[in-house]
């Protein structure tokens, strides 16, 4: 609870102070100090300011200073139903309460919010941020060698030294402009949330760059730990870097760290607790020198705004005073909000006067001009503390993209990886899957026999085994895929990959950026399209979120081993990458009739970095795995189970009076030749839908339980194999279990198996195509910002799957 949420006659426990620096100095100057009691005395009239008592005196602060006062109300301790009002704390029975609270108050609740710390990770994109968090907090987040892995702050919680930590992973910035999403992420996240300690990370291999951020950081004069990470590779270069002396010059400490291996992590969050309970010895605001020319317009406008004094206390004068010389709009908002409009006007005079001067000077737009100012102090830090080594990992990386992305060899070297990545996710995948399906058999045999014959023996046979038992074969494929896709996050590759794809990306109005979320499509839609956050420009963010679901997804590929598997075994391979090349093709083609007719404005120009090659741990790629494989056994064990009992129970119902009536029907019909003309009492309801439907999905070669299948898919792409499961039971008679041998089985209605070479692959292409699923269209909700573009994808995809299906069928029925 804060200071500004108590009523006049309210008491509370001071447990912290935020703010900027020299706001938290003035305020424990005045007495505000951790443990103080504070009493609230009475209002201004517009609540602003309001009159306090500490340590015996009074004080009034604003509300804006009040509110970053962390406290604990004594009140609240002793009785929580009735809040005391000024009168009530007269007599003596609020006197003895208040004896009672004073001393509840020094115990455990107090404590407990006084040792909770609140660590915000803020560094450059790709620094490490995750694995430190991950680390940390024992979570699972997902780690990538590239930037914008992190669009979203993950938070997580872990004890350290008697105190709580709560700690946040920001997405990486560079800088805090506002200009990219994840910088005005950051930056809205440290005015709203004022963590209590910064854990500012900084690449021990990339200084220069790194401490740009920093010296933002120092300006905004807020609490601060820097995590000097990747110092492995700072060892093993060579170099010589006195840290603790660029601690003592910046005033803030330093800590090396490993991410990857959490090496240094115990002494971060030791020295963490260090700055939070001020006994820091390095600790001390230092200004980050700008020069003779800039320096005074700070000063001039820093003064000013100390002078008016009602700046909002979150941020350091010095820091809004830079922020409005870069005419940033942010802080201009900031400070609107607190001061008059005579004196916002007068500031903002001040600063175009001030800029004008300075860039006349400079010679050089202010930004700029701030920015070499920045690079200088940060050169000068690092003359004084850092020698180089020799060669070492530059050069590996220089000698791999030498190869890697090289005109010659860049398109071969990517192809023949996505092809180990196929061949090893089937080829591989087969054993294993082998195994699983050897069990699920076994299963449905025991429960087979053991059961009596009845509804729930056929729920569970056929509805439950049948269902999910088809879909969870194919969780080794998708392990497999899942560990080559993060191997090349992890590794670096993935970036190079955009970035050889750059080119072509280009060519249908997109750029290397996008290749990123697509080929991580080959995973699963929805963390690909989060993943688009990174593109900078929106019409080709949209574009890409678009065309993202064409990517075909791991679940779909249960589907493709099924069918292909059973109808295409000969040529697997083939059949499944055109498969994978079609989904590409149509996202291609996609992408420039949006660029064409939707999107027109233009590409942005961009710089895409490229990281030095790691070398993965094992132990990260396998838990990035095995994340995976927990949400796809969690989907089955969920959604997968519960679709299969569904669909069984719609195929179930309504029962047929007598087992013999109905094969007898189905005779007659047969004889009649028609599958659809089946007397409609005999059908099951989802017979019936299938039916329904099946007209559209005629000239597609598929037939109703094919049709259903695919409706099926709208949910979540597995729930089509699984609905194939439900439906393709196979006969009594033989006891062939695979799901592949009942497909093929003949239907003893029309005496044919339901597909054919030729309408497998129309069903094929078709639910590559087909609309994506609920997940996928929930993302691109969400990320969009409007149900325009999840229902233009349902529609579009939808078209497009009709049509190719079409011609795919009725090509391969030529052969
Ligand atoms: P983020 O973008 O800041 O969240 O960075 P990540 O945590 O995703 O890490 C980026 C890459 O750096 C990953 O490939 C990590 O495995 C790797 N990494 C992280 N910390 C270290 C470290 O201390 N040493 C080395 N050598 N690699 C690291
Ligand atoms: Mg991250």
């Amino acid at each position: 609870m804060r200071l500004s949420d108590l009523r006049p006659g309210d008491e509370a426990k001071i447990v912290k102070i935020l703010g900027h620096g020299a706001f938290r100095k003035r305020l424990m100057e005045m007495g505000f100090v951790g443990g103080q009691t504070v009493k609230v005395m009475l209002h201004a009239p517009l609540h602003d300011p309001v009159k306090y008592q500490i340590m015996g005196y009074e004080v009034s602060l604003r509300r804006s200073e009040s509110s970053l006062i962390e406290v604990l109300p004594l009140q609240h301790i002793v009785s929580g139903d009735s809040p005391h009002t000024a009168t009530a704390c007269e007599n003596k029975h609020a006197q003895a309460d208040k004896a009672v609270a004073e001393k509840k108050a020094d115990n455990s609740d107090f404590d407990k919010s006084r040792r909770t710390i609140n660590v915000a990770l803020i560094g450059n994109p790709n620094c490490g941020k995750t694995s430190l968090f991950n680390i940390a907090s024992g979570a699972h987040e997902h780690v990538g060698n590239y930037s914008g892995v992190t669009v979203d702050a993950k938070a997580g919680t872990f004890h350290h030294k008697g105190y709580k930590f709560n700690i946040i992973d920001l997405p990486g910035t560079y800088s805090l402009d506002s200009y990219s999403p994840e910088e005005l992420y950051v930056r809205r996240y440290l005015r709203d949330s004022t963590p209590d300690v910064i854990i500012n990370v900084v690449v021990a291999s990339n200084l220069e760059r790194n401490l740009y951020l920093t010296t933002e950081l120092i300006d905004m004069n807020r609490p601060m730990v820097i995590a000097l990470n990747m110092y492995d590779e700072l060892e093993n270069s060579g170099d010589n870097f006195d840290y603790e002396y660029l601690a003592a010059m910046i005033g803030v400490p330093i800590v090396p760290t490993v991410g990857r291996t959490g090496r240094g992590i115990e002494r971060l969050f030791d020295t963490v607790i260090d700055v939070y309970e001020d006994r820091a010895a390095a600790v001390r605001h230092i200004h980050v020198n700008l020069g003779n020319t800039i320096e005074p317009a700070v000063s001039q406008l820093n003064d000013a705004l100390k002078a008016d004094g009602s700046v909002d206390p979150r941020f350091s004068p010095r820091y809004l005073a830079i922020k409005l010389l870069e005419h940033d709009s942010e802080a201009e908002d900031i400070i609107s909000q607190s001061v008059t409009d005579d004196t916002l006007n007068s500031l903002l005079d001040k600063r175009d006067e001030l800029v004008a001067q300075i860039e006349h000077n400079t010679n050089e737009d202010i930004t700029s001009a701030i920015a070499a100012e920045k690079y200088g102090f940060i050169a000068g830090a690092l003359t004084e503390t850092f020698t180089k080594g020799n060669i070492n990992q530059v050069q590996r990386t220089a000698i791999i993209d030498s190869l890697v992305t090289s005109p010659l060899f860049g398109f071969p070297i990517f192809f023949a990886i996505m092809v180990f990545i196929f061949w090893a996710t089937f080829a591989i995948g087969a054993y294993p899957m082998e195994w699983i399906e050897t069990a699920v058999e076994w299963i449905g045999h025991i429960v087979e026999s053991v059961l009596p014959d009845g509804p729930l023996k056929d729920l569970i046979c056929d509805g439950i085994i049948g269902g999910v038992g088809g879909v969870i074969v194919f969780l080794p494929n998708i392990l497999i895929l899942y560990f080559c896709i993060s191997f090349m996050e992890d590794s670096g590759y993935m970036a190079r990959a955009a970035f050889i794809m750059d080119r072509m990306m280009h060519k249908v109005g997109l750029h290397g950026k996008s290749f990123i979320p697509l080929l991580m499509g080959f995973g699963c839609s929805v963390p690909a399209i989060m993943a688009t956050r990174a593109i900078e420009s929106r019409s080709s963010r949209l574009i890409t979120i678009l065309i993202t679901p064409f990517m075909s997804c791991s679940a779909r590929l249960p589907i493709y081993i099924l069918l292909v598997g059973t109808f295409f075994s000969a040529h697997a391979a083939l059949v499944i990458s055109a498969l994978y090349l079609l989904g590409v093709l149509a996202a291609v083609l996609t992408a420039r009739l949006l660029r064409r007719f939707w999107f027109k404005t233009d590409v942005v120009p961009f710089v895409m970095e490229l990281p030095p090659y790691r070398l993965p741990t094992f132990k990260a790629s396998l838990r990035h795995m095995w994340s995976k494989g927990e949400q796809y056994l969690r989907k089955m064990g969920g959604l997968i189970l519960v679709a299969s009992v569904i669909v069984w129970a719609l195929n179930y119902f309504p029962l047929r009076d007598d087992d013999d009536v109905a094969p007898a029907m189905n005779q007659t019909t047969a004889a009649a030749g028609d599958d659809s003309a089946i007397n409609m009492s005999s059908d099951s309801y989802l017979e019936m839908i299938g039916k329904f439907v099946n007209p559209v999905m005629e000239p597609l070669g598929m037939k109703w339980r094919a049709t259903v299948a695919a409706i099926a898919g709208i949910p979540a792409k597995e729930i089509v194999v699984s609905t194939l499961g439900v439906l393709y039971t196979g006969n009594e008679s033989s006891d062939v279990k695979t799901l592949s041998s009942r497909i093929t089985a003949p239907n003893p209605v029309t005496g044919q198996p339901d597909f054919s070479a030729a309408s497998a692959l129309a069903f094929l292409v078709f639910v590559l195509l087909f609309c994506p699923c609920i997940a996928t269209l929930t993302a691109i909700w969400r990320e969009t910002g409007s149900w325009r573009y999840p229902l233009f994808s349902a529609v579009y995809s939808t078209t497009i799957a009709w049509i190719i299906s079409f011609i795919t069928f009725r090509i391969a029925l030529l052969f």
